[in-house]
């Protein structure tokens, strides 16, 4: 059978506390699933402490020290005293890009006893995938400042988006392929080419175009602006929605929230081509408001270490993980941010009791 190699990176704030939990589910499961799930972890030190120390986020040689791993497991970046772009570039969007890490997949999903914001949560309501397009786009990383040598007071900068008919065209049939594996087989694409008229323009067309390879699965095409309201007010019309590096980004946010919280939400950074390893992370930053306190709700990492799982091939364990989530909050475990006073190890606690329970009985 074989060992897993999974590089760990916890990063910066909660990144590290809720990392540590996601590694005490996968011990647990190797400990006890009768699949023979085993894996080896490496520690990397990389985040914001790191680039103050070295002046990098990561080494030079990151990239290489990382990509024959089997997968990478990932908490989060940014602190106070490094500012956010240098941050945020210097490690997750290097490793996402550098790897070609171009479906972001993040689940938004209603959980038993978690206040909803919405009127009538269930998961008939709140069953979504966000697929987003993870390599180019607005963080297509193309502009610059100041390059018109105009005075102070008169700086101009550009930042441009990166549309290319091939990278539309995977990220739209992974979320149509996706879509045949689910229930409803129905994918919505979210844009604004009403305003942009190039890069969005030439998405829609390509979604057009590959919606007629799918005749079995129904299509819907919106404006970010009012899919964000219908986000809140029809939320039962969705099932897989597909969209841009930035749209998806901020939709996904909006859709944790909705479930009850950013820090519910998971994520995997997909190289669906399997050319490198994948990267997992939850959808949430390292939130230095609550960072070293103890009370950051650990289950967008535990779901994100799920995804994992699944892509390891253990779906069987990914499945019993996720319903382990399920049974902790039915059972009024809860941390702050959706209203209980659960710890961080609490919650990691009552889903292990969960997952246990489940391997007894087998
Ligand atoms: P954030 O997600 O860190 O926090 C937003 C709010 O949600 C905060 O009030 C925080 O306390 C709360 N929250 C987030 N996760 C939580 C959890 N697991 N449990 C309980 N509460 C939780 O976003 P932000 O404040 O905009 O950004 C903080 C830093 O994180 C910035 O440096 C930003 O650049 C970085 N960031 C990194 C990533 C990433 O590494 N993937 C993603 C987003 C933001
Ligand atoms: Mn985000």
């Amino acid at each position: 059978q074989k060992t897993h190699q999974l590089a760990i990176i916890p990063g910066d704030g909660i990144g590290k506390e809720v990392v540590q939990e996601g590694i005490r589910v996968l011990d647990f499961i190797s400990k006890h699933s009768p699949n023979n799930f085993n894996f080896e972890t490496d520690y990397f030190p990389w985040g914001c402490e790191y680039y103050l120390e070295h002046g990098r986020m990561m080494d030079e040689d990151g990239l290489e020290r990382l990509k024959n791993y089997d997968a990478i497991y990932f908490g989060a970046v940014g602190f106070p005293g490094v500012p956010d772009h240098v941050s945020l570039w210097g490690l997750r969007i290097a490793i996402c890009q550098g790897f070609d890490q171009w479906a972001n997949i993040r689940p938004v999903e209603f959980l038993p006893g978690v206040p909803s914001k919405l009127n009538h949560p269930d998961t008939d309501t709140l069953n979504w995938v966000l697929v987003r397009e993870n390599s180019e786009g607005e963080y297509s990383g193309i502009g610059g400042r100041n390059f018109t040598g105009r005075g102070p007071g008169k700086e101009v900068a550009v930042q441009s988006s990166l549309f290319t008919e091939e990278g539309c065209e995977r990220v739209i049939r992974y979320a149509f392929d996706l879509a045949r594996t689910r229930k409803r087989k129905k994918v919505t694409s979210v844009t604004k080419s009403n305003a942009q008229q190039y890069g969005m323009v030439l998405w829609d067309e390509v979604f057009a175009r590959v919606s007629k390879e799918y005749p079995d699965v129904e299509t819907d095409q919106w404006l970010v602006d009012a899919m964000a309201a219908n986000f809140v007010l029809h939320p039962e019309d969705l099932e897989v929605v597909v969209a841009s590096n930035l749209l998806a980004d901020i939709l996904s946010d909006l859709g944790s929230a909705l479930a009850g919280s950013l820090g519910i939400a998971a994520s995997a950074n997909l190289d669906p081509e399997r050319r490198y390893p994948s990267m997992f992370e939850s959808v949430h930053g390292s939130a230095p408001d609550i960072a070293g306190k103890g009370i950051a709700n650990p289950i967008g990492a535990i779901g994100s270490a799920s995804l994992m799982l699944e892509q390891l091939g253990y779906a069987e364990e990914a499945q019993l993980v996720n319903q382990s989530i399920r049974d902790a909050t039915a059972a009024g475990y809860l941390t702050a941010d959706i209203g209980g006073n659960t710890s961080t190890k609490e919650m990691t606690d009552a889903i292990l009791e969960a997952l246990a329970k489940v391997y007894v009985k087998a």
